[in-house]
């Protein structure tokens, strides 16, 4: 049973998912999700080593192919968002390129600390992951910085780092507590983000409960997001991310098309 929440992370074959965007719009309308929002990646072109992102001059044609389903198919709202890593020295040139559309939303995410791709596939048994705390140290402390430079909406995947199963040796919580204090103060949303439980090893959701409990009490709003990268994906496991909500003390979600709580579904 998947309950109705919004579904506002999925990609589609113009960035690195499978699918077009009308099968995802028609399976979130089987579903009956209330809204959804497009996220393809928008990776700065010196960091999209495999190609993995819309590329900045296909831009134009990504937010045309949302606008469209969004024509096409009345019954469902379609938003326009975007997933855009957050790396320092790139922010102007993405802002630039952020600009010249009306996005509904900003997805922010860290996938690279100091240049090092920690969740993609490839780098699973890099040597980079011998210095696990440094790694986890410094993805907080670019959340963190990424919340404070207030060009996005939401943070995705909180706890990313995860993914392969590497655990932290010494607690993390004080980059943990400061990036969720940071969101907190730029009024930016956490999301409960499904992915971990269908196929990386971790088999969790992003982010722990814990984390999730620690955001709410900052008051920090609450978004879905399920990371589809195939139209089955979409609106994936929802039925048990409202109840890790209600688990974690929420009682409301963030609705993006206006901006408004909405009670959980
Ligand atoms: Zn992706
Ligand atoms: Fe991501
Ligand atoms: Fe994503």
């Amino acid at each position: 049973m998947t309950a109705m929440a919004p579904d506002y992370h999925i990609h589609t074959c113009l960035s690195d998912g499978e699918g077009e965007m009308a099968c995802c719009v028609e399976r979130a309308i089987e579903l009956g999700l209330p809204e959804i929002g497009f996220s393809d990646h928008l990776v700065p072109p010196s960091y999209d080593h495999e190609g993995y992102g819309i590329g900045l001059d296909r831009l134009d044609d990504y937010v045309a192919a949302v606008l469209g389903v969004r024509r096409r198919y009345p019954e469902m709202a379609v938003l326009l968002g975007v997933e855009v890593d957050y790396i320092p020295s790139t922010e102007d040139e993405m802002a630039e390129a952020l600009a010249r559309h009306r996005f509904d939303y900003v997805l922010g995410s860290v996938h690279f600390v100091e240049g090092f791709g920690f969740d993609e596939t490839r780098n699973r048994e890099h040597d980079r992951w011998r210095q696990v705390d440094e790694i986890y140290r410094g993805y907080y402390q670019l959340v963190r910085r990424a919340a404070a430079s207030r060009r996005f909406t939401v943070m995705s995947h909180f706890d990313l780092p995860k993914k392969f199963g590497y655990r932290p040796a010494e607690a993390v919580t004080a980059f943990e507590d400061e990036a969720l204090q940071a969101m907190a103060a730029a009024d930016v949303a956490i999301e409960i983000n499904t992915s971990g439980l269908r196929s990386h090893p971790v088999r969790e959701m992003y982010p722990s409960p814990d984390l999730l409990e620690r955001a709410r009490r900052l008051g920090i709003a609450l978004t879905f997001g399920s990371d589809a990268h195939k139209p089955d994906e979409v609106g994936s496991h929802f039925g048990q991310a409202v109840a890790l909500a209600r688990q974690t003390g929420y009682e409301s979600y963030l609705r993006l098309s206006d901006g408004c709580e909405v009670p959980l579904p």
